[in-house]
C-alpha cells in the first residue's frame, strides 16, 4: 500500500494535505489519507478533495487491490504529482467513531460476561447492526447487557491505541480470536484499549472517550438461529 493512513494516528483529523500518487478514471490514490476505507464493517468516509481550486466529491474510499483508492463524483482534471487538500464529511465520520466504540464496549460485554461471540456488524449512522453467537437469547437479557455496557460508556472511559509486537498482541484475552485470522507475515498489531474493559485489535477509528458515545439504545431483535441473534441499536 503506498497510502500512508493518518486517523490511525488521528481518527479526528477532518482536513489534511497530500500528493496525488496515481490516478485512474475516477480513482485517485494518495500518498496519505485522513479518509477512511471501508472495511470492518465501517463504512466509507464521504467528502471532498480540492485541487488548485476546484473541488471532487469523494463518493467512496474503498481498497482496491491493495491500494486505497478515493472514488469521485467526476472524472478528475488532474494526474499524479499534484497537491491535494482533503475535507472529510466529519459530520458522519464522527457519528461512526461513536457507533463503532459504543459497538466495543457493548461487544466486550458480550463476550466477556456472557460468553457470546460476534459473528457480524454494519456499523451505520442512525443505526448499528450486530449478530451473535449465543444460546439464550431475549429482550430481558439483551437489555441488562445494553445497561451494563452504558454503565461501562459512563464511566468516561479512555480509549487508546498503541502498537504491540504480534506475539505480545496474542497473550491479550479477546484479542487472539481477531489476531488468528491475520497473515503471519504481519508482526505487529494496533491495539485498542477501551479502558481495560475491550482490548483487540483493531484498524478503525474510535472516539477518545467513552463519554463521547452517549447511550446504547435497543431499537430491534431479530431471531436468525443459535448462530444469528441479530440487534439493531442506536445511540442517544
Ligand atoms: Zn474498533
Amino acid at each position: 500500500m503506498r497510502t500512508k493512513l493518518l486517523y490511525m494516528d488521528d481518527s479526528y483529523m477532518k482536513e489534511f494535505d497530500a500528493q496525488s500518487v496515481e490516478v485512474k478514471e475516477n480513482g485517485v490514490v494518495l500518498d496519505q489519507t485522513a479518509f477512511y476505507y471501508r472495511g470492518g464493517g465501517q463504512p466509507s468516509d464521504t467528502g471532498k478533495l480540492v485541487v488548485d481550486g476546484k473541488e471532487y466529491a469523494v463518493k467512496e474510499v474503498r481498497k482496491e487491490q491493495g491500494e486505497v483508492v478515493h472514488v469521485l463524483e467526476q472524472k478528475p482534471e488532474f494526474g499524479a504529482g499534484v497537491q491535494v487538500h482533503g475535507i472529510l464529511d466529519w459530520e458522519k465520520r464522527y457519528k461512526h467513531m461513536k457507533m463503532h466504540t459504543a459497538a466495543h464496549v457493548l461487544a466486550g460485554g458480550m463476550a466477556s460476561e456472557r460468553g457470546a461471540l460476534i459473528t457480524g456488524n454494519q456499523i451505520g449512522e442512525e443505526q448499528t447492526r450486530f449478530d451473535f453467537s449465543l444460546e439464550n437469547f431475549d429482550r430481558e437479557l439483551m437489555e441488562s447487557a445494553i445497561a451494563r455496557a452504558n454503565e461501562k460508556l459512563a464511566e468516561n472511559l479512555e480509549v487508546k491505541t498503541y502498537i504491540l509486537p504480534r506475539e505480545e498482541a496474542m497473550k491479550i484475552p479477546g484479542v487472539v480470536k481477531l489476531a488468528n485470522v491475520l497473515p503471519p507475515a504481519i508482526k505487529e498489531l494496533r491495539i485498542v484499549d477501551i479502558g481495560g474493559y475491550d482490548v483487540q485489535a483493531d484498524g478503525g477509528t474510535h472516539v477518545k472517550n467513552t463519554g463521547e458515545c452517549g447511550r446504547i439504545k435497543l431499537l430491534k431483535m431479530e431471531n436468525k438461529g443459535k448462530n444469528n441473534r441479530r440487534i439493531y441499536f442506536g445511540l442517544e
